[in-house]
């Protein structure tokens, strides 16, 4: 098998590819956790994305492809293979449609479809990361997720490019069809709106992300909800019963109900504490490893399974 350094070299040859090695993942992850990656790349260019993951597919290196890195525990030990991150972050409108490059900001689709007076994305204002990775797990907040817009996703499955509308993505709750192949990569979505009021769809975003800011103060070291929430009719008869009316949102009932009833709020391990504010938000307030974290997110599942007999899931995903 090549070593690293010749796996380097050839991904050196791909034009429009940026690549390093040893490269900190703690850099390009918001909990700023994460031994290094044994090769970081990154371009804008399909064709060089393509041509990266074939150079490591014919060395057997591991790929893993990530976006803003806000929803990520990276291990202590780092990646052993290719971090790779698709970066086109084209955002261009075309009457009621908007397609996004899956580098885009997602706050910056957001402000661009806003400006434009095309609504339909004002309540995912302030959502953390890239448009890529909110496709993959179907990002929402305030009742909304991005799927309600998606009418196309553009993406490589390997060998070829495809494109998929709505139906094929299979959106649901935090999930997408993308999230059950992880080898398939979004390039681009393609994003259908409605006719609104620029003022009024700025507004809103404005509203929320002051509201967001205070829950998640743009420095803090986290991945925002840690666990996802539940379908309050999935959850077993006995413990649905259990929850009081007012906790219940949109047929949803927050994880961090649970949590709160096992005690979660304010609890701390090394540079790692759940906020006194929310029990479902974990934050590095420090020096923190995955270690920790892991041992903390370990120690509460356990609690709500011991407790209600239900396991709490996590919405973040883990690399190493
Ligand atoms: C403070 C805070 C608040 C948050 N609030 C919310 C919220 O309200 N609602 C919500 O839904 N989420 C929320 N999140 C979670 C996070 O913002 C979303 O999950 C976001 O979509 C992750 O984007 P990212 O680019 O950072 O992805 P990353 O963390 O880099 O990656 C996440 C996953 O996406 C995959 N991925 C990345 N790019 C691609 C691609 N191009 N193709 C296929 N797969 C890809 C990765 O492999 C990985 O599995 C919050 C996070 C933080 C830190």
């Amino acid at each position: 098998m090549p070593t690293t350094e010749e796996t380097q070299l050839r991904l050196a040859g791909i034009p429009n590819l940026a690549v390093s090695a040893s490269t900190p993942l703690s850099h390009y992850t918001r909990f700023g956790i994460g031994g290094p990656a044994d090769l970081f790349a990154e371009t804008r260019d399909e064709g060089a994305f393509m041509a990266a993951i074939a150079a490591a597919r014919e060395s057997s290196t591991a790929v893993m492809v990530t976006g803003g890195g806000t929803n990520l525990i990276v291990s202590d030990a780092g990646f052993r293979g290719l971090v790779v991150r698709f970066a086109d972050d084209t955002l261009r409108a075309d009457e009621d449609r908007v397609t996004a490059g899956a580098g885009a900001v997602l706050q910056d689709l957001v402000d661009f479809a806003n400006h434009r007076g095309l609504k339909g994305l004002e309540t995912l204002a302030g959502i953390p990361g890239w448009v890529g990775a909110a496709v993959y797990g179907n990002a929402g907040a305030y009742g909304h997720s991005i799927s309600e817009r998606v009418a196309a996703v553009r993406f490589f499955e390997g060998s070829t490019v495809r494109v998929f509308d709505h139906a094929q993505c299979e959106f649901a709750y935090r999930e997408s069809i993308f999230k059950r192949h992880k080898d398939w990569i979004i390039f681009s979505a393609e994003l259908r709106m409605e006719a609104g009021g620029a003022v009024e769809l700025e507004r809103t975003s404005a509203d929320i992300l002051k509201v967001r800011n205070e829950k998640f103060p743009p420095t803090m070291k986290c991945a925002g909800s840690i666990f996802k929430n539940f379908l309050w009719k999935e959850l077993p008869p006995q413990v649905a019963g259990l929850i009081p009316a007012n906790v219940v949102r949109e047929g949803k009932v927050p994880a961090a109900w649970f949590l709160e009833q096992v005690g979660a709020k304010g609890m701390k391990l090394g540079g790692i504490q759940v906020a006194d504010y929310h029990a479902n938000l974990i934050y590095n307030a420090g020096e923190g490893t995955a270690r920790e974290l892991c041992a903390v997110i370990a120690e509460l599942k356990g609690r709500v399974r011991e407790r209600f007999g239900i396991e709490v899931e996590e919405e973040v995903q883990y690399v190493g």
